[in-house]
Formats: structure tokens, sequence, C-alpha cells
């Protein structure tokens, strides 16, 4: 199965992504862990996406798009894949659309988790991320068992630096702007999927799994 999980920064993409990956045995593909990855290892590719990252914008599509298209084409994706946090764009979506006509597939399903802004606001500042592996939890609704440690490395956990509230609003703002549109555009082609992202996380997951059929 070929998934795009679609929302606002918070939604809760990256929590549903991870488990639809492990229930659907494919490979969960994160732009954002991406970058952030090569942040840590000091890349040229690092060193460009940090200065929007930071900002709270987005980094070019040029940047992105030739870099997810090799990814998806790699031997583990030939079952499916779940893109988490891409495309968050309309070029992107189309150069999407493009690198998957050349591997003869399509999408099945985009996977839109609702969360209206107020509630993003508050749930952004409870998470926590792994500077070891980048596993994310929240300080409230999916904490870890020992405060500030990471249950599966032991690596300590700290609030992104995009994730402080002035940042937050911005990313906000360009999701409205740039990446909200992509919900026509996945409607248009018959295979949006709206969840209501506000539900507790085990719920939003049984309805993506409801709707999706798998
Ligand atoms: P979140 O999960 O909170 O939405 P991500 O980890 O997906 O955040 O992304 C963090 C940042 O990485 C974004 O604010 C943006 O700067 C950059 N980024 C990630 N994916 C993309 C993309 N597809 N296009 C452009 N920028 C991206
Ligand atoms: P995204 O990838 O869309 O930016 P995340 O999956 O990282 O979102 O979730 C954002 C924060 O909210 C994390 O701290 C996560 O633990 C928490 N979270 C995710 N889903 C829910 C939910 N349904 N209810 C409450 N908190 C949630
Ligand atoms: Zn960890």
């Amino acid at each position: 199965m070929r998934l795009i999980m679609l929302g606002a920064p918070g939604a809760g993409k990256g929590t549903q992504a991870k488990r639809a990956a492990a229930h659907l045995g494919v490979p969960h593909i994160s732009t954002g862990d991406i970058f952030r990855a090569n942040i840590k290892e000091g890349t040229e590719l690092g060193r460009k996406a940090k200065e929007y990252m930071d900002a709270g914008a987005l980094v070019p599509d040029e940047l992105v798009c030739d870099l997810v298209a090799d990814r998806i084409s790699k031997e583990d994706c030939a079952k499916g894949f779940i893109l988490d946090g891409f495309p968050r764009t309309i070029p992107q979506a189309e150069a999407l659309d493009r690198a998957l006509e050349n591997l003869g597939t399509s999408i099945d399903y985009a996977v839109d988790i609702d969360v209206p802004d107020e509630a993003i606001i508050s749930r952004m500042g409870g998470r926590r991320a792994c500077v070891g592996c980048g596993a994310t939890y929240h300080i409230k609704f999916n904490p870890p068992k020992q405060e500030g440690v990471c249950d599966t490395c032991g690596k300590d956990l700290i609030l992104r630096d995009d994730d402080k509230p002035e940042t937050v609003k911005t990313r906000l703002g360009v999701y409205h702007e740039q990446t909200q549109p992509l919900i026509d555009f996945y409607s248009a082609k018959g295979v949006l999927v709206t969840v209501d992202g506000t539900q507790g996380m085990d719920d939003v997951f049984a309805e993506i799994v409801s709707k999706i059929g798998a």
C-alpha cells in the first residue's frame, strides 16, 4: 500500500505513520527525519535545509523532490511505503506523481489528519524528540517511562527548536498557505481520506485502518 500522511505540523502524522508502517510492513519515509539526520551528520544538504527549518519555512522543492523520488525507487519500497511530511506543496505533489508514473504505480490513499489550529498550538509545546534516534514523545499524551530519557535508546529528549511557540505559528501559516491546497488536489484524484486527529492516538489509528481497509 502506498500512503501519504497529510496534516498540519503536530497533527500526529509521524505518530500514525510509524504505527501504520509497522502494521503494513512497509517503510516509513519522513522528509523531516531525513533533514534532521543530515543536519546531525553535518552534510551539505543538512546545512542548506537547517536555515529554512529554523525559520519555520519550507525547504525549497528542488532540495526535496529528487531525494524522495530516489528513495521510493529503492527495493524496500516495491510493496509500498508511507510518506510523512511529503508532499507539502503542489509542485512536490506533481513531482511525486511523475516519479510514481515512472515506477508504473500511483498513490492508494492520502490520509488527512484533521486537527484545528488551537489544539496544535497546545500540543506542540509538549512534544519531545530524542536526540539519538528521533523517537517522538509527548509530556502528557505519550510520556517516556523516565522523564527526559528515550525509552528506545536512552538518550536525552529535547524540545525541537522549531517547536517553540513563535515558530509553530509561522509553520501553521506556511501549512495553510502551501500545504492545505493538497487536500483538494488529492480529493480530486479520489484518494483522500479524512480522519479526526483530535481523538486519542489509538482511536486515530483505528479510524485510519478502517478507512483504508488495512
Ligand atoms: P512536523 O512533523 O512537525 O510537521 P517535519 O519533521 O515534517 O515537521 O518537518 C520539519 C521541517 O522540515 C519543516 O518545517 C520544513 O522546514 C522541513 N520539511 C520537511 N519536509 C519538507 C518538505 N516535504 N518540503 C519542504 N520542507 C520540508
Ligand atoms: P506531526 O508528525 O504531524 O508533526 P507528531 O506525530 O510528531 O506530529 O505529533 C505531535 C505531538 O503530539 C507529539 O508530541 C505526539 O506525541 C503528540 N500526539 C500525536 N498524536 C496525538 C493524539 N492523537 N493526541 C494527543 N497527542 C498526540
Ligand atoms: Zn531515542
